[in-house]
């Protein structure tokens, strides 16, 4: 694991706060969840909650989680035998690539990507195999030929994450037939990371991966409380599959953690059977701090991708003269006291993604305004 040094976030928050600059780099919340929710976790330490839950999760979550499921997208789940929840979508993705790939086996992922899956992939001694999103009309997309291309005998999965982190493409039900039909033709299996499922803009609706003909049964859906409801200190994710891969996950998840914390565990049982509406409020204030972001961006001297869902936004840094976004993002707090992060190291082939940059707006106004005006310096 030596290559993989510490994460570019830990570089980049330990950089703001060094300068004291406004920090679009990581991306999470500067705001609190839902209230009620927060309450249930409080009630739920206070009244005994506290020791091991079942390994595959409390009950409660379990059932609350499959309730989602049917409700949202009329996909059924068992909650005893096919939802598994996990420490955060982080665990969930690394037990379910330790427990489906061999060593040697071929993952598919689409680059730039979340960077924990190169990591995951590295752990199961399997092969990451980068198919590459580029800008189509100011949309991150792939080429279809390019993806058929990359599957081989080895190749045993493809981790598909939608809505994308970090370029906001919210990948559309063609797009998604694409892998479908690779994964039936070629016996592959699907592990979806869809954390930002409920946060998509411009009324862009979410496809799951598995409410496609024949992949429910391929599917290993993963899903994070974190996103959500704006609670990433939880960790507090969920796997849903056919009951033989949840049990292959679990048997890998109960050596990893054993179970994930309780209290957390109620308190999201909560928020999915109470706080939907909350979470669609999130989703329209952040629709309207995109835009916010975006403008300022626009007038800074960035070329600006619109994002279709997440919490992020791609800037193309040439219009500012610019080609390096590492070496931008490492001098941006002495030239603007603003840190962003550098695209190209969610790349297997960094100069691919050398001249974007990705800022976050799940920030208050405020935040986002100040940050815009700063960057302004960076044209003047
Ligand atoms: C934040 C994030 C995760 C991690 O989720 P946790 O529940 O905090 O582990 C996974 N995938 C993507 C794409 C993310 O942005």
């Amino acid at each position: 694991m030596r290559a993989f040094g510490t994460t570019i976030f830990a570089e980049m928050s330990a950089l703001a706060a060094q300068t004291g600059s406004i920090n679009l780099g990581q991306g999470f919340p500067d705001t609190d969840g839902p209230a009620g929710m927060l309450d249930r976790a409080v009630q739920a330490i206070g009244s005994g909650a506290n020791q091991y839950p079942p390994g595959p999760g409390v009950p409660e979550l379990r059932r609350a989680v499959a309730e989602h499921r049917a409700d949202h997208y009329r996909l059924d789940y068992d909650p005893a035998r096919e939802v598994l929840v996990t420490v955060g979508a982080t665990e969930a993705i690394a037990a379910s690539v330790l427990a489906l790939c061999e060593p040697g086996d071929e993952v598919i992922a689409f680059e730039p990507y979340y960077d924990s899956y190169a990591a995951s992939i590295a752990l199961a001694q399997a092969r990451l195999v980068p198919v590459t999103l580029r800008p189509v009309e100011g949309r991150f997309t792939f080429d279809p030929d390019e993806l058929r291309a990359a599957v081989t005998p080895r190749t045993r999965a493809v981790l598909v994450n939608s809505p994308h982190n970090p370029t906001g493409t919210v990948f559309t039900r063609e797009e998604l037939e694409v892998v479908a039909e690779l994964c039936r033709e070629r016996d592959l299996i699907a592990i979806t990371d869809e954390v930002y499922e409920h946060l998509t803009f411009d009324g862009v609706a979410h496809v799951p991966m598995a409410t496609l003909p024949g992949m429910r049964e391929r599917t290993v859906m993963i899903s994070s409380a974190g996103k959500t409801f704006s609670v990433t200190g939880w960790k507090t994710g969920w796997v849903c599959a056919p009951a033989p891969l949840v049990t292959a996950v679990q048997t890998v998840k109960q050596f990893l953690t054993f179970t994930a914390g309780a209290p957390w565990q109620l308190a999201v049982a909560h928020g999915l059977r109470h706080e939907l509406e909350w979470v669609s409020a999130l989703r329209s204030g952040l629709q309207d701090k995109r835009d916010r972001l975006m403008e300022g961006l626009a007038a800074a001297g960035f070329e600006v991708l619109r994002p279709a869902g997440t919490y992020f936004v791609q800037t193309d840094i040439r219009p500012l003269g610019f080609t390096d976004g590492l070496e931008l993002t490492r001098r941006l707090p002495e030239l603007a006291g603003v840190v962003a992060i550098p695209t190209q190291v969610f790349y297997d082939r960094p100069e691919r993604g050398r001249h974007y940059v990705r800022f976050a707006f799940c920030k208050k106004d405020e935040v986002i305004d100040e940050a815009a005006a700063r960057l302004k310096r960076l044209s003047a």
